[in-house]
């Protein structure tokens, strides 16, 4: 059996949904479970009106409902004809009922709840995953739509859901393995899951690679394929750089670095299901049938570049937290992520003196209230639009000059670096820029450590094929979700943090995966 996740692009039109199909039918013989996201940008469609109606311009979001209604319409008529597309129309119109429904609720009470906004945001999966799965049928692929939210079990964080692994590989076997085993081709929504009391959640903007990765490992797969818009996990995004190449091949650990930091090409979970199983990932084009994209292991042969890639996280914010003349200096940073913890506030980057504090945390997720506790303490000041570059690469540990080169190369582009980390995994480089020095930076540091000659800065000699062992400490375990103390996610700069202290973080992250 095997997992096939297709992204919004992937079906976003009757054409690509077509394409999906023939990928598919490809792969009939491998038993695939197909989980797809919604069509390209209508999550954000649903978020946008959503907020129309919550403002209470209740007419200006039926109106966009009207075209979402439109676009899904036309699609299914596209890829089924009229007849089998009139056939679909009432299970397409019952949602685009409750739909309307909703967001004239929204515009009544005038508030958006994150519990709202899943059940909102829920409809994109539900609508493009019927219409698929009858898609398929019609081109003789035995498909069998699966509601995702009898399978995806998971807490009630709603807007970044965890799964509660135990009650969903229960699920997954009940509702999805008797259709695999009676050869027919199970459809569901990516993103979208329930409590165990049936309330809709999602696993946070671009989970369906994560759906994909968590169905992956309840129904042990032998592979995960997550299809998308480009050829593969690339040297850095394209968007930001057109030189960027597509990675062959890379170890869960390096992958799950770059997409922590900001390769939105998988979301940041979804190698965690995958290393806990060792489930190989493929990360691949779904405008290129053959294509053969990346290949992600628990081992990855060694690449001839000093680093394996490059990525940015924008939407970043600087926070300096500096002890109050008077206070106590005993004490101060326990204080700090005391509080850190009790907002359940996931720090990136950290660095520390006695009297002081500063690190980055993603702005949309800094709360006030957390500042203003800081505040009764000490000197507070933050700063927004920043951004976390982070180079990748596990060989860059015990090399010297590496991080030379980086500042060096950062310093010709011309670009003020705000604060700088080697995290505890060693397998990266991050530092804190103005989220408009970006480009730049990572043109730059592209341009230095991937030439488009074959002569990489810093070559490096030595013996193919690492053998690395699946190190269990790098960036996999950082990312628990919510709930989880502040603390805990602290990167390596956190000077207390003992191996010992490591290791029962992994196994409290490991319980329930
Ligand atoms: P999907 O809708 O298939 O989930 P996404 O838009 O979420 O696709 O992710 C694919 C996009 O991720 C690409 O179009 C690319 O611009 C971006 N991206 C960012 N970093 C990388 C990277 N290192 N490699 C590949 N793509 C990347
Ligand atoms: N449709 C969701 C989003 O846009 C999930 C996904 O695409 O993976 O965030
Ligand atoms: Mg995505």
């Amino acid at each position: 059996m095997i997992v096939m996740k297709f992204g919004g692009t992937s079906v976003e039109s009757a054409e690509a949904i077509e394409r999906v199909a023939k990928i598919v039918g490809s792969r009939r013989k491998q038993s695939p479970v197909v989980v797809v996201s919604a069509m390209a940008k209508v999550t954000d469609q649903l978020v946008a009106m959503g907020h129309k109606a919550a403002s209470g311009a209740c007419e200006a979001s039926l109106e966009m409902l009207t075209a979402l209604r439109e676009r899904h319409l036309q699609t299914a008529i596209e890829l089924l004809g009229a007849k089998r597309g009139a056939s679909l129309a009432p299970r397409l119109e019952a949602f685009f009922s409750e739909l309307n429904n909703f967001l004239r609720g929204l515009a009544a009470v005038r508030e958006l709840t994150p519990r709202g906004s899943d059940y909102l945001l829920s409809f994109g999966e539900l609508l493009s995953s019927l219409i698929v799965a009858d898609a398929f049928a019609i081109r003789g692929l035995n498909a069998a739509w699966v509601d995702s939210r009898e399978c995806l079990v998971t807490d009630a964080t709603h807007t970044r859901a965890l799964p509660k692994m135990a009650e969903t590989r229960e699920r997954c076997r009940k509702k999805i393995v008797p259709i695999v085993s009676k050869k027919r081709i199970a459809v569901m929504g990516g993103f979208i899951a329930a409590t165990v009391e049936g309330v809709p959640t999602t696993l946070g903007r671009g989970g369906s690679d994560y759906s994909a990765a968590i169905i992956g490992a309840a129904l042990r797969a032998e592979r995960i394929e997550i299809w998308t818009d480009v050829e593969g996990m690339m040297t850095t995004d394209p968007r930001l750089c057109p030189d960027a190449r597509t990675i062959k091949r890379i170890s869960f650990n390096e992958a799950a670095e770059l997409a922590y930091f900001g390769a939105k090409v998988l979301h940041p979970a979804t190698l965690l299901p995958a290393i806990h199983q060792n489930i190989p990932v493929y990360v691949l084009n779904s405008r290129n049938l053959k294509s053969t994209g990346t290949e992600i292991t628990a081992q990855a042969p060694r690449s001839r570049d000093v680093f394996r890639a490059i990525t940015a996280k924008t939407g970043v914010s600087i926070v300096n937290v500096v002890a109050s003349r008077g206070v106590m200096v005993h004490g101060f940073l326990r204080s700090v992520f005391e509080a850190l913890d009790r907002h359940a506030s996931s720090v990136d980057i950290v660095a520390i003196s006695e009297v002081s504090l500063s690190f980055t945390m993603e702005t949309k997720r800094l709360p006030k209230t957390l500042l203003a506790e800081f505040e009764e303490i000490a000197d507070v000041t933050s700063e927004d639009r920043q951004a976390i570059i982070c180079l990748v690469g596990e060989d860059i540990h015990g090399k010297p000059g590496i991080a030379a080169s980086v500042f060096n190369t950062i310093a010709e582009a011309g670009v003020n670096i705000r604060m700088i980390s080697q995290g505890a995994s060693e397998i990266n480089i991050s530092f804190v820029v103005k989220e408009s020095d970006v480009p730049r930076a990572v043109q730059h540091l592209h341009a230095h450590f991937f030439p488009r000659t074959s002569a990489p800065s810093l070559h490096r000699t030595g013996r193919q094929g690492r053998g690395t062992p699946l190190k269990k400490n790098g960036l996999a375990h950082r990312y628990q979700g919510n709930g989880v103390g502040a603390a805990k996610r602290a990167r390596s700069t956190a000077p207390e943090k003992t191996a010992a202290k490591r290791s029962a973080e992994e196994r409290s992250a490991q319980t329930d995966l």
